[in-house]
């Protein structure tokens, strides 16, 4: 399969993963951690807004009904992944992620106590060594969910969830508006690539 789509270079890029079958040999859970993507989604203040145009039809004469919808959306708005090309003009784009880096155990950071006093708190290499102190330290390919709790401001809007909101403050000026939410400091990023984990989610804008 994978030497056929190899050679067909009119093919498009596919995932070819290797999955070890022994993860799944224990009992698991899924959270849908999504967000809907609709008109109400906040998104990055430079990126245009999501739009949904939907043609919808019946056939009195072919006795069908007939739907068609065509979505415009930035790759960055709501719950995604980026890759990291994203920030390293070298980096693989996201079609290139093995499916199976994805799927890793997951190690959940909480930070949800400092975030609540400081909207713009950064997680520190002190909370990570913390978190090592009491769950073990981070392994190689684990994913970790840095939990910061802000993903209940999403609900009441851009000023709160990122600082800023167009409609209230105007044009968007980094220099005048600056974006308030939390985030992972420069440090604790760098403990990140030394653990070689395969991946970070965070529950902020991004
Ligand atoms: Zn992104």
């Amino acid at each position: 399969m994978k030497n056929e789509m190899e050679g067909n270079q009119m093919c498009s890029p596919c995932i070819v993963s290797t999955i070890n079958p022994c993860a799944f040999q224990q009992q698991y859970h899924i959270y849908d951690l999504s967000y809907q993507l609709d008109e109400n989604t906040i998104l990055w203040p430079t990126i245009d807004a999501f739009s949904l145009c939907m043609s919808c039809f019946h056939s009195d004469e072919h006795q069908f009904d007939y739907a068609v919808g065509t979505i415009r959306v930035s790759e960055h708005a709501g719950t995604h992944v980026d890759a990291p090309f994203h920030f390293k003009k070298d980096g693989i784009t996201v079609e290139k992620l093995q499916l199976a880096q994805l799927i890793r155990k997951c190690r959940v950071i909480d930070i949800e106590s400092h975030c609540s006093q400081q909207r713009d708190y950064l997680l520190r290499s002190e909370d990570i060594w913390a978190y090592e102190n009491t769950f073990g330290q981070l392994e190689e390919n684990d994913i970790v969910l840095v939990r910061t709790g802000w993903s209940r401001n999403y609900l009441n809007g851009a000023k709160s969830y990122l600082g800023y909101d167009k409609t209230t403050d105007g044009p968007f000026d980094p220099a005048k508006t600056p974006l308030s939410f939390p985030g992972i400091g420069k440090e604790a990023a760098e403990l990140f690539v030394s653990r070689k984990i395969a991946a970070v989610g965070i529950d902020t804008g991004n």
